[in-house]
């Protein structure tokens, strides 16, 4: 597995089991600050949270743009943690890239080729989600675009694909951890949160993810998730992040990994 240096703190490697951690969407500094520094005292190193969203109906909350970028920045510089974000457009790509520590790109872009070209002309360390339609080798095909100017330092997340069953949001496929492994050199990691739709499911698919091998979580945390501008039911409240937190640690050293 590649070797991916986020900071000057954190590297990514087949060592290392990276937990990602933060709200769905920044609100506002008080949401964004305040769970990071929470996140930061439990141990985690990389925070999450959406500035440009990617909504189902364009009456959703859309993110706060650029003004979320530089909350994000507020919350790094708070507690050193790195950011990271979702890139939606190759229109506000260069703003993402100035802020983030990584760049994301969701499910729903998982094969917008041109964005995944534009991208490929940075260097920073990319996360890529599998598109919910996508089969595994789809998604190895996407990192080729990502790659194909050097930059390697790309992170897969299996995070549900659509299937017949509809008592859950996606269905998570935590068979992608071994066979992505096999076939790629890219860590792979789990988001439990948008397969699971509710909170009570996120804990029980972060710790399968885990025990099938995977290199890291980004899960979903809102200090309030009754009040979330977007995907409410299936964030995690900071206690219950806690809790699994420590559950999953446990089984990541099963597999010999330390957490970051
Ligand atoms: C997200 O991480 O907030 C998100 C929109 O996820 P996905 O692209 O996997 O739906
Ligand atoms: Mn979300």
């Amino acid at each position: 597995m590649i070797d991916i240096k986020i900071n000057d703190e954190l590297s990514l490697n087949k060592e290392n089991f990276m937990v990602i951690a933060g709200p769905c969407s920044v609100e506002d500094r008080e949401q964004i600050v305040g769970v990071a520094k929470s996140l930061k005292k439990i141990g985690v190193n990389v925070l999450r949270g959406g500035a440009y969203k990617p909504r189902t109906c364009p009456d959703s909350f859309q993110g706060l743009g650029e003004e979320g970028l530089k909350l994000l920045v507020k919350a790094r510089e708070e507690t050193g943690m790195a950011i990271i974000t979702e890139v939606m457009d190759t229109e506000t790509l260069p703003l993402v890239e100035e802020y983030a520590d990584i760049i994301q790109i969701g499910s729903r872009n998982s094969q917008n080729f041109s964005l995944l070209k534009a991208v490929s002309k940075y260097d920073k360390p990319i996360v890529l989600k599998r598109g919910f339609g996508n089969t595994i080798g789809e998604l190895i095909s996407a990192t080729k675009y990502l790659s194909m100017n050097g930059n390697n330092k790309i992170i897969l997340v299996e995070r549900g694909i659509r299937t017949f069953e509809t008592t859950t949001r996606f269905t998570l496929d935590v068979s992608a951890v071994p066979v992505l492994h096999e076939k790629t050199e890219y860590p792979v990691i789990i988001d439990p949160s948008h397969p699971a739709g509710v909170n009570r499911y996120v804990e029980p698919l972060a710790m399968a993810g885990t025990a099938a091998g995977s290199d890291g979580l980004m899960i979903e945390v809102h200090p309030e998730p009754e009040n979330a501008l977007s995907d409410s039911a299936q964030q995690l409240t900071i206690p219950q992040f806690q809790d699994l937190y420590k559950k999953v640690k446990m089984i990541a050293q099963i597999n010999n990994k330390n957490v970051i």
